[in-house]
């Protein structure tokens, strides 16, 4: 994607037509909170990921409206599927289409490809401990959302090959993976962009031991170089695809509250 998107712009430029893509439809990140996500691709399909449950373990509801073509389901876990615990009404449109289970989908101008994996030890017995991998395929970039998987294998990476951003669970309790297997697992997957998700929010959770076993995402963060702090839960990618590699932090979804 680098190498052909300079190529577009050298030949671009070369007969004079300026720089490409401003003003242009962009596929847009936005981080919802935890592991949730919704990717907008450049026609305007919606996709949510790991929409969680209003105020189990985390301390925050999900946000209200958020309108989706898909949702995208890691696993049956509270924290990553609003719509498998107590009954609870989902936090997305009835007329969603859910996708929890490995396979090839395509969903207007994104591509899915739902890949088996495991979720990391000990968590999720009570459901086989399974856990689908999404790699999403929109506006020429390769993004992957692993959920709560386990350490990646070489198998999975080798099938994913090259990944151009990565969302990736990470605190600074390492909940999920640690600071080395992300490390590892980076440079195999040579990600341009990581999102780090799945640690906890401190201006919602300001309790240290709130949601339990999750830490905060600083620590971390001060291991690492290349931190860009966005101040906005949107992301567009492109603007950052050319440069050095980035972990990007954006807010959360704005206007979410911790009730009392
Ligand atoms: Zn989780």
């Amino acid at each position: 994607v680098f190498a052909k998107s300079r190529f577009l712009m050298i030949v671009l430029v070369f007969f004079g037509l300026g720089t490409p893509a401003l003003g242009a439809a962009e596929m847009m990140l936005e981080y919802i909170a935890h592991a949730s996500f919704r990717i907008t691709s450049p026609t305007g399909v919606q996709i949510l990921i790991d929409p969680y449950a209003d105020q189990v373990w985390l301390g925050y509801d999900f946000p209200q409206s958020v309108s989706a073509d898909t949702v995208l389901i890691s696993h049956p876990h509270y924290d990553h599927d609003g719509g498998d615990y107590r009954g609870l009404p989902t936090p997305w449109a009835a007329d969603a289409r859910i996708l929890r289970f490995p396979g090839n989908f395509q969903i207007g101008d994104i591509k899915i490809t739902g890949m088996k994996g495991r979720h990391v030890d000990p968590y999720g017995k009570e459901f086989g401990q399974f856990n689908t991998i999404w790699l999403i395929e929109v506006g020429g970039l390769r993004i992957l959302h692993v959920g709560d998987n386990e350490p990646l294998s070489g198998e999975t990476m080798a099938a994913l090959d090259q990944i151009d951003i990565l969302l990736a669970p990470m605190d600074s309790n390492q909940h999920i993976w640690s600071y080395a297997q992300l490390a590892e697992i980076s440079a195999r997957l040579n990600p341009h962009i990581i999102i780090p998700m799945h640690y906890r929010l401190g201006d919602l959770e300001p309790d240290a031991d709130h949601p339990g076993g999750l830490g905060d995402i600083d620590p971390w963060l001060e291991t690492q170089t290349n931190v860009v702090r966005l101040d906005s839960h949107q992301i567009t990618p492109d603007q950052f695809m050319d440069g050095a590699p980035l972990i990007l932090v954006p807010q959360h979804w704005p206007g979410l509250t911790r009730p009392n």
